[in-house]
Formats: C-alpha cells, sequence, structure tokens
C-alpha cells in the first residue's frame, strides 16, 4: 500500500533548504537504526526548535525493516508533539540510494527525500539514472539529493578507496538536465571514523592526535558561485570527538588514530550554501562509549535499559550539540 509522507506528518526539504541557504545555517541529517536513536535525534530537535532530517541508509533499513521504520517516523512526529514542538519540521530520508527501485519504494513507502547516488557512475550514467528518480519522486512531491564527485571513507554499503573533488565546471549542467532538488558534494569528507590515514595528516606534537587536513573550500566556493542559493550537502562530516574514543579506547575498545572533520570546519560550510550536514559515526561512538563504559563499570548489569539509557543521554548532548554550536539550526523551525 502507498503511503504518502504528508499523511506521516513528514515534511520535504524544499523549505528547509530555501530558509537554510538564507539564513546561513545548516539542517542536521542524522542517521537512525533503532529507538534510542531516534529518541535522543528528537528530543534535540523538538528541545532546540531546529529542522531535522532523519536518515536511513540502505543497510538501516534492512536492519530496522522498512514498515516498523515508516511507524517510527510517524511515531517521532506524534511524540516531538509531546514535546511541546507544536509544528515539528521532520524529514525522512534515504541515505545513498543505489537503485530507482530501492529510491521508488522508499517513495511508495512514505519517504519524503531521497537520496540517489550515481557518484560512481560514468557522468552521463549519473544524470539519467539520477533524473529517471526524479520524475517519479516530483510526482508524489518528495525532494531528491543527487551526488557529484566521489567521498572516501567505508560507511555500510558505501565504499572508495579515493576521494574524487567534484569539478565545479560540471554542475550546472547536472543540476539542470537532472532537476534534482539539492546536490552532495566531495570537498574532502569522508565516511566513517577513520576519515584520514595518518599519512594524510600531521600530528599535534603535544597530544600526539591526528590532525586531519583542511576541507577544499575553493571548490565549495566555486561550485557556489555556478549554482548561487542551491542546496549543498556535506556527507561524512562526523568529528570523531576524541572524548569518546578516548572512553572506548579506555574500556575495552580499540579504535586508534580514529579521525574526523574538525568542528570549526563545519560551522564555516554551514553558514554556506551547505544547508544538509550529514553526521552518523559521532553518534555511534557515543552510543558505543556509554555501553562500553557501563559494562565495564557495572559489570553485573544486564538490563539493556540500564546500558542504552546511558547511550541515549549520551547522544542528545551530542545532537543538541550540533544543532547548537556546530550547525546553527537552533530556533529555526518553530
Ligand atoms: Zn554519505
Amino acid at each position: 500500500m502507498k503511503v504518502s509522507f504528508k499523511d506521516l506528518g513528514l515534511v520535504n526539504t524544499r523549505e528547509m533548504f530555501k530558509k537554510a541557504v538564507k539564513g546561513g545555517y545548516a539542517v542536521p541529517a542524522f542517521n537512525f537504526n533503532n529507538m534510542e536513536q531516534l529518541q535522543a535525534i528528537i528530543k534535540a530537535a523538538a528541545t532546540e526548535k531546529s529542522p531535522v532530517i532523519l536518515q536511513v541508509s540502505k543497510g538501516a533499513r534492512n536492519y530496522a525493516n522498512q514498515t516498523l521504520l515508516r511507524y517510527m517516523a510517524q511515531g517521532a512526529v506524534e511524540y516531538a508533539k509531546e514535546l511541546g514542538w507544536k509544528k515539528p519540521q521532520i524529514c525522512l530520508h534515504l541515505d545513498h540510494g543505489d537503485s530507482y527501485e530501492l529510491c521508488k519504494s522508499c517513495v511508495d513507502f512514505g519517504f519524503s527525500s531521497v537520496m540517489i547516488d550515481g557518484s560512481a557512475l560514468p557522468y552521463e550514467e549519473n544524470i539519467a539514472l539520477t533524473k529517471k528518480v526524479v520524475k517519479y519522486a516530483h510526482k508524489y512531491d518528495v525532494t531528491v539529493e543527487a551526488e557529484l564527485g566521489v567521498l572516501a571513507g567505508v560507511e555500510d554499503e558505501v565504499a572508495s578507496e579515493e576521494s574524487h573533488y567534484t569539478k565545479p565546471e560540471e554542475v550546472i549542467d547536472f543540476a539542470t538536465r537532472t532537476g534534482c532538488d539539492s546536490l552532495a558534494i566531495s570537498i574532502g569528507t569522508s565516511h566513517g571514523a577513520y576519515k584520514f590515514k595518518p599519512e594524510q595528516c600531521t600530528r599535534d606534537p603535544k597530544t600526539g592526535r591526528l590532525v586531519p587536513p583542511p576541507l577544499a573550500f575553493d571548490v565549495l566556493r566555486q561550485v557556489e558561485k555556478k549554482l548561487p542559493g542551491f542546496p549543498i550537502v556535506l556527507h561524512g562530516s562526523s568529528s570523531v570527538p576524541q572524548e569518546y574514543v578516548d572512553i572506548i579506547n579506555a574500556n575495552g575498545g580499540k579504535l586508534p588514530d580514529a579521525v574526523g572533520i574538525p568542528e570549526e570546519q563545519l560551522r564555516k560550510a554551514a553558514k554556506s550554501a551547505v544547508c544538509k550536514i550529514n553526521i552518523d559515526s559521532d553518534s555511534r561512538l557515543a552510543f558505543t562509549a556509554a555501553v562500553r563504559k557501563v559494562f565495564n563499570d557495572k559489570p553485573a548489569e544486564f538490563d539493556p535499559r540500564k546500558y542504552c539509557g546511558p547511550a541515549r543521554d549520551l547522544m542528545t548532548e551530542l545532537y543538541t550539540h550540533k544543532i547548537v554550536n556546530v550547525l546553527g539550526s537552533n530556533n529555526k523551525a518553530k
């Protein structure tokens, strides 16, 4: 049975992005797979009155079940209202759709936005696939994110050894011919908790920690010049907070040299045409840090609420921090 996202109380990204580009902030896109993550995202967004994108990868959809996901998103809207958010601005988005069929299925299942990632395909094939998805999605007022340029790193099914920056000279042609609503570009962000190899970084002599190379803001500026006001998306934008990595490593974990994108670079990007910033690994790290700490401190504990609860609290803190201190999206959806 087909369901419209409008019946679930969700919104697409059109208005969200228009306001974000104009207002010089970015909308957070947080990935979720389970109830605790969803609760934490909604609590942070509702408290801060921030528009929010609930992001589901193909892997998450297989993990959680698509029917359950639909009702979780609907439940999220109701939960947000219960928390005092009168007009929740919540989008349910497919992250890295890899085929027309998957995107169509998500549109039919109540998603309000989908991404078709044809970035690994030759240019003309990327255009053809994206155009096909846009044609179907727009019939139902579902917005479409496309991608040009390749990100490095590993996240669910998405994996690439090397990154290739987006070519600014291609973006006008691509956006015009596909009709996509937003464009993910590659300017040096990367998927996962190991965004850069140690040899790509320098090392802080005081702390011994890796310092990643800066993002290619010149590429972003050229893209902005070619497509003024067009919504730009950054994937792979976790910061890999070292305090979480330290907690994990101090409690039996093993994440040597995990490194992310420094928050000041994301703050700078959020003020530009970048209006959606994807954050997944940071919440995985927060969840794992909290759970590992409980397991280590209280080995007799076996009630999942006693370790998923602290994980949820730490994720809420993380999401709130991103909204208020990094993306600046608080009080933008009252
Ligand atoms: Zn991504």
